[in-house]
């Protein structure tokens, strides 16, 4: 059950879900609630608050596509604990603040109001300033990403955007990703690409199988030598230029993440309190690099290992029904 409150403005009446998603949760009357009531007055007319057990979620857009976030956030919040408990990730202080605009212009409004010039991953992103995501409903996607998505329904995009911008808040609030530390490239969107479920009750995390279309899209560039080399991979800092750009770093990244974190979890433990060494200020991709071989070792002993996983991912794409990989969960 998916608990959902919803908060109106005075004489604003509360809204029914749609029959079909009613079994995710019900819904009590609307109460006062300070921190609701500011977020619903900040963000101006058409805006309501609804919220999940995790979240305050604002929004201009449908009650069924709120409840449907609402729905997928409760559901990256269980399965990211679940994964990441057991390396430290402490229980939220609070709830978190979704911010979800029934369409792209009214995103990119809300995006310049933040002083953000763009948003790396697509409709939606995580502003570490404000420590809210920002989701849209509406369906078109930067050119930048076609390429890898085209495959994809809308909505499947959608759904994929909410779990991927909650992993990114998640990390910070949980403690295992840290404000004033930098992080490198592959660590940031390569968590953030494995929760990304397909449908509302799709699997999804570090747990379930990998994104089919990335898979494919891995053995595409794997084939025509377009991933970058380990080395030079692991000390890109996050948000840097990549040759490629987002069709490369994202599916090679979430490979990456999920290889060192099932294969090498004990490590990856140690990877944590590397980067937590860290400062903002001061580092440079050498330092990423250092970290990274201080945790996992030498690049080259860990070569083979990782060739072989992407063969068993290979695999995997290539006869999704086969016995999958020990390890590879
Ligand atoms: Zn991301």
């Amino acid at each position: 059950m998916l608990p959902l409150r919803l908060f109106s403005k005075p004489g604003q009446k509360s809204f029914a879900l749609a029959a079909s998603i009613a079994a995710l949760g019900s819904l009590s009357p609307a109460t006062a609630q300070e921190p609701s009531a500011e977020l619903a007055a900040e963000m101006g007319a058409g805006f309501r608050v609804v919220e999940s057990d995790h979240w305050r979620i604002v929004s201009d857009a449908s009650p069924r596509s709120i409840a449907e976030t609402a729905a997928v956030l409760e559901r990256a919040h269980d399965q990211f604990y679940r994964e990441w408990r057991p390396l430290g990730a402490a229980a939220l202080r609070g709830k978190l603040t979704c911010v979800q605009f029934a369409t792209a212009e009214g995103l990119a409004g809300y995006r310049e109001k933040l002083g953000i010039a763009s948003a790396p991953d697509g409709r939606g992103f995580y502003s570490l300033e404000s420590r809210r995501i920002v989701l849209c409903d509406e369906d078109r996607e930067p050119a930048e990403m076609v390429r890898v998505t085209a495959r994809r329904p809308g909505a499947t995009r959608k759904h994929s955007r909410t779990a991927h911008e909650a992993a990114h808040q998640l990390a910070f609030a949980s403690g295992i990703q840290r404000e004033g530390r930098p992080y490198p490239a592959w660590f940031a969107e390569g968590m953030a690409g494995n929760y990304e479920p397909a449908t509302v009750t799709g699997a999804f995390g570090l747990s379930a199988s990998a994104r089919p279309d990335r898979l494919r899209a891995l053995a595409v560039l794997r084939a025509n030598d377009d991933l970058v080399p380990l080395a030079e991979f692991v000390a890109l800092p996050h948000g840097a230029e990549i040759a490629g750009g987002a069709q490369v770093l994202y599916p090679q990244a979430a490979a990456l993440f999920r290889f060192l974190f099932s294969e090498r979890r004990k490590e990856f433990a140690d990877y944590l309190a590397e980067l937590d060494k860290l400062r903002l200020a001061t580092a440079k991709p050498d330092h990423f690099h250092r970290a990274f071989t201080a945790a996992f070792g030498a690049i080259e002993d860990l070569e083979p290992e990782w060739q072989a996983y992407l063969d068993s991912l290979q695999a995997e794409s290539a006869n999704p029904r086969s016995k999958r990989r020990r390890g590879l969960f």
